[in-house]
């Protein structure tokens, strides 16, 4: 799971990877031989409906930074990748608004005509919510603008249907999982999750952080097997994953 890319040779900021670094972690998965699915993809997979790659990954890119089109799109293109885009319906063109309290950078997300060009280049696009709000603090009002204004603003922007959707900090609750499903979802992102395997709860899929000094063994480390089954043996064990029930 990525953020945001800085050019390379930039100051590191929170949230963000060299565009070099990312570049190395796909080079890592091409030379691993692995392939990399849609959301939709994967379902297809776990249906039956596809063939099960030997080796498949999901890359996934929060909040819809300007910097996804810029840097990280050429470099999928190049090695005939791709990523899925969860991203911000109410900011659709914006900047990471809520980010700013925190002192984090001011960055620019795409616009509708940056996401329909990434539409076109075989990218996903998911739902990261409406205004980015900690799903675990909103009124069930907020919550429905969360989970049903945003794929409706994504079907009239983009002309396409969001099935996936990402939990903003990755909170979220068993009680959001019918909500999602009634708002047509089929599944939904998070990042720490109790479940025992990633695909075992379709809206509680765990997602592994990639970080700016995940040099090309470490990345490949944390696509092994044995890495999912640790993080998997981690949150259960410190009760990291549904921190609201
Ligand atoms: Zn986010």
């Amino acid at each position: 799971m990525y953020h945001h890319l800085e050019p390379d040779g930039a100051p590191i900021t929170p949230y963000a990877i060299p565009a070099g670094v990312f570049a190395t972690h796909l080079e890592v998965l091409r030379s691993a031989g692995f392939v990399t699915l849609s959301f939709h993809q994967l379902f297809e997979v776990l249906e039956g409906k596809r063939k099960r790659p030997a080796k498949a990954a999901v890359l996934t890119f929060d909040d819809g930074y300007e910097s996804f089109r810029t840097l990280a799109l050429p470099a999928l293109v190049a090695q005939g990748m791709t990523a899925t885009v969860f991203v911000v319906a109410g900011a659709i063109g914006g900047v990471n608004h809520w980010d700013l309290p925190q002192g984090y950078p001011r960055r620019a997300l795409m616009d509708e005509v940056a996401l329909k060009e990434i539409v076109a280049a075989g990218m996903e696009i998911g739902s990261h919510g409406w205004a980015h709000r900690d799903l675990t603090a909103c009124t069930e009002s907020e919550l429905a603008e969360e989970f049903v204004r945003s794929r409706q603003e994504i079907r009239d922007c983009l002309g396409i249907q969001a099935d996936f959707f990402a939990y903003p900090y990755g909170h979220y609750s068993r009680s959001y999982f019918p909500l999602l499903e009634r708002a047509g979802y089929r599944g939904a992102v998070t990042i720490f999750s109790d479940e025992p395997t990633v695909t075992h709860a379709r809206y509680a899929m765990r997602r592994v952080l990639a970080h700016a000094g995940d040099t090309a063994w470490r990345f490949r480390l944390k696509l092994s097997p044995l890495y999912l089954h640790y993080v998997a043996w981690r949150d259960r064990k410190g009760g990291r994953g549904n921190a609201a029930r």
